[in-house]
């Protein structure tokens, strides 16, 4: 290790061993779908395996989450019950490189993609519902979105804590990990501080410490340090405990991370607060099925079947606040959207609905002839097949937009997911600035970079918490506890 690394290293580290308050097999920090996934897999060997939460309510982004999970295959066979051709983990793998500029980690993203079937049958046997429909969404090549049923990511988070608590594992909120102990700078990870109001413990791990705290999306100074774009001013879609403090005492324990930088946009947002609400997933999986984006002069602005950096930069770009999801009731139908859903969305203006195009435009005020002219081009496109205007692939699963009731929807970018995190192999070891795993310490999750490259495509996260999660819980059950000077036996 060079001087200058070990010097900022030390001192970014108290090299004192505490004193135990209490002992633990697995610690997990974070209780969203990868801290659920490691601990479940953890408490099948390990007798007292810990969730620590910082917040007073368990789920972290998971929760709040929309439920899409991207796979090429999964026991209820979707793709081959409404005919929508052929996948495989390959393209799902190609997919993933491609919309991440190839900066992603090819290997992490093979386990990501051919676990991906598994992870969603697992997550069905624990109690998960799947809504009758594959959503066809930006960046991939194919439908292969399977969504929640009510499209809420508490319909995977609320199985996994049942299934966690049924197997003895306690979920400790309102604790927040504010240290990690090390054996110097070579041996394995003792335990954490942890903080609950007042009152400091020192936590011993005895088998392993499993990180998974998501990403840092709130962590406005975090993030401005790594991308000064990001200014405070842009909304955030994300929980208030997504900050990174996981990653920056990981560092200070010798953690590599990568990919800092890559933040990304959602470009549906709500425009107001920046949240994402279960209409902005239906700007999103809607694409697919001939849903598209207007700005306020009427026009389309980009191929809404690319990916999410490209479709909220050219919404910036567009000058237009806020842009519009333009669709009609089969669209709905095709998205399997309940219809009670619909009508609070138009009882609370969140949805805007006409009888006609005309009516649609009036309502958005933006200019009747635009609206209806970039109406019958999209309509054209895809009877013929091909869009000249932003060549978006026009697919047979496209419904043009001839009947109505029609529907807008707003929408606007909102921070939303960190690309970046601490580094990984593909055993969810965290690996150290020498390249080197540090002995007894895994991640999984949003806290993790390398997956994504440079943008994550959608409905590839929760696929990645279930995979790297039970990875990494697996593999922490095994390590040995017995441990003298600084070797592990
Ligand atoms: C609104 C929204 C919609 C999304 N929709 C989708 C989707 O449809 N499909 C998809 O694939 N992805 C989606 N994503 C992304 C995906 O949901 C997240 O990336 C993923 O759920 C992160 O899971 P995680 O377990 O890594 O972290 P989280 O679920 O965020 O859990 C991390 C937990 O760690 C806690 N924590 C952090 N620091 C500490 C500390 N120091 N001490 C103790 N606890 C700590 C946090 O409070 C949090 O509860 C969405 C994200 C958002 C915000």
């Amino acid at each position: 290790m060079s001087k200058i690394k070990r010097n900022v290293f030390e001192s970014n580290r108290r090299s004192v061993e505490p004193e135990w308050d209490e002992e633990v097999d697995v610690g997990v920090v974070g209780s969203g779908l990868a801290g659920l996934s490691a601990a479940i897999e953890a408490a099948r060997v390990c007798a007292k395996v810990v969730i620590f939460e910082k917040m007073p309510s368990y789920g972290g982004n998971s929760i709040i989450s929309g439920g899409g999970y991207c796979s090429w295959d999964s026991k209820l066979k979707l793709r081959q019950k409404f005919n929508l051709g052929d996948d495989s983990w390959l393209k799902h793998w190609e997919d993933t490189l491609k919309g991440g500029d190839y900066y992603n980690n090819p290997e992490l993203v093979q386990v990501l993609v051919k676990g991906a079937p598994d992870g969603l049958n697992w997550l069905i046997d624990a109690g998960a519902k799947i809504r009758e429909t594959l959503a066809h969404i930006g960046g991939h090549s194919t439908h292969r979105s399977h969504l929640e049923a009510r499209a809420r990511g508490r319909g995977y988070t609320d199985p996994l804590k049942n299934l966690a608590l049924s197997r003895g594992i306690e979920i400790r909120l309102k604790t927040q990990v504010t240290h990690i102990w090390r054996d110097g700078t070579e041996g394995p990870v003792l335990g954490i501080e942890t903080t609950t109001g007042e009152e400091k413990k020192n936590v011993k791990v005895n088998r392993a410490l499993i990180l998974a705290s998501g990403g840092y999306g709130r962590d406005v100074r975090m993030r401005m340090e790594y991308n000064p774009s990001l200014v405070p001013e842009y909304n955030c879609t994300n929980q208030r405990g997504a900050t990174g403090e996981i990653i920056r005492y990981a560092m200070a324990v010798g953690a590599d991370a990568l990919h800092m930088d890559f933040v990304q946009l959602y470009p549906c947002a709500e425009p107001k607060r920046g949240v994402i609400d279960s209409y902005a997933l239906d700007c999103y999986s809607g694409t697919g099925f001939g849903l598209f984006y207007v700005n306020k002069h009427g026009q389309r602005f980009v191929n809404e079947l690319d990916r999410r950096d490209t479709v909220a930069d050219a919404q910036i770009k567009s000058g237009s606040k806020p842009t519009y999801a333009i669709l009609n009731y089969r669209m709905f139908e095709k998205l399997a959207t309940p219809k009670e859903v619909i009508h609070a969305g138009v009882r609370k203006k969140r949805i805007i609905q006409a009888e006609s195009t005309v009516e649609l435009a009036e309502k958005l005020d933006i200019p009747v002839d635009a609206l209806q002219e970039t109406v019958t081009k999209h309509n054209r496109y895809i009877s013929e097949g091909k869009d000249s205007d932003f060549n978006k692939p026009m697919t047979k699963s496209m419904i043009p937009l001839l009947e109505g009731p029609f529907f807008a929807i707003s929408q606007w970018p909102s921070v939303h997911y960190c690309m970046g995190g601490l580094r990984i192999d593909k055993q969810a070891r965290v690996i150290d600035i020498e390249g080197k795993p540090i002995p007894k310490l895994y991640a999984a999750g949003e806290v993790c970079g390398g997956v994504h490259g440079s943008n994550r495509l959608a409905g590839n996260s929760i696929p990645e918490c279930i995979v790297f999660g039970r990875i990494a819980g697996i593999n922490a059950s095994k390590e040995s506890i017995q441990y003298i000077g600084n070797k592990t036996f």
